[in-house]
């Protein structure tokens, strides 16, 4: 159990889980990316941690680098973005792997892509660590997913509320409330 504010979370996923299947999703990649050097994208802040622990385990040559967005999801239900940290790169005939937190409406992932494949690289594949299906409201295409989960809030291993939690090792949910049992009356 963590307390963040004025919240509670519990542990979810296990750090041991988290980079188990971390390590998987990199063999995945370093095997179907063999004699390239794709480039990593990673999405700030959240993806940090991710990041950093799937590129430990890629085997093949590659770079990173980061990028950091603002996404508003007005009333459009395309994902508009813009870009509080841009590319440097050139990533025109590039192998780009975008590297995400969390998908959650697609929203966000939606407007990233959108925006790498006008850059006309060679390719555009999306690992993102968690997937939330049910809150899905783009069809966004999701290469290489780490955990699909149910719609709850978490927290932990790059991904914050309010700006803590990123630092912890295991990934975290919100824990409900417990309602107070109402019984009927006799
Ligand atoms: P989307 O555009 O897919 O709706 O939103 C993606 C972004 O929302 C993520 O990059 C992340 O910043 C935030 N987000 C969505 N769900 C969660 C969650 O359960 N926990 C945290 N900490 N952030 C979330
Ligand atoms: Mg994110
Ligand atoms: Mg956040």
């Amino acid at each position: 159990m963590v307390q963040l504010k004025d919240k509670e979370f519990e542990v979810y996923i296990s750090h041991q889980d988290l980079t188990g299947r971390i390590q998987a999703l990199a063999s995945q990649i370093s095997q179907q990316y063999e004699g390239r050097c794709p480039l990593f994208v990673a999405i700030l802040n959240g993806a940090f941690m991710f990041a950093a622990h799937l590129l430990q385990h890629i085997s093949i040559p590659c770079e990173i680098t980061f990028i950091k967005v603002a996404s508003y999801q007005a009333l459009q239900s395309t994902g508009k973005i813009t870009e509080l940290l841009g590319l440097n790169e050139d990533i025109s005939g590039r192998d780009v792997i975008i590297v995400e937190d969390i998908v959650d409406s697609g929203l966000t992932m939606e407007g990233i892509v959108a925006s790498m494949k006008s850059q006309n690289p060679r390719s555009v594949q999306v690992a993102t660590l968690l997937f939330k299906p049910q809150a899905l409201r783009t069809s966004v295409e999701l290469h290489y997913v780490g955990f699909e989960i149910p719609n709850a809030f978490v927290v932990g291993f790059g991904l914050d509320y309010d700006g803590l939690g990123r630092n912890l090792q295991d990934l975290y949910v919100l824990k409900e409330k417990e309602e107070p049992v109402v019984k009927p009356l006799p």
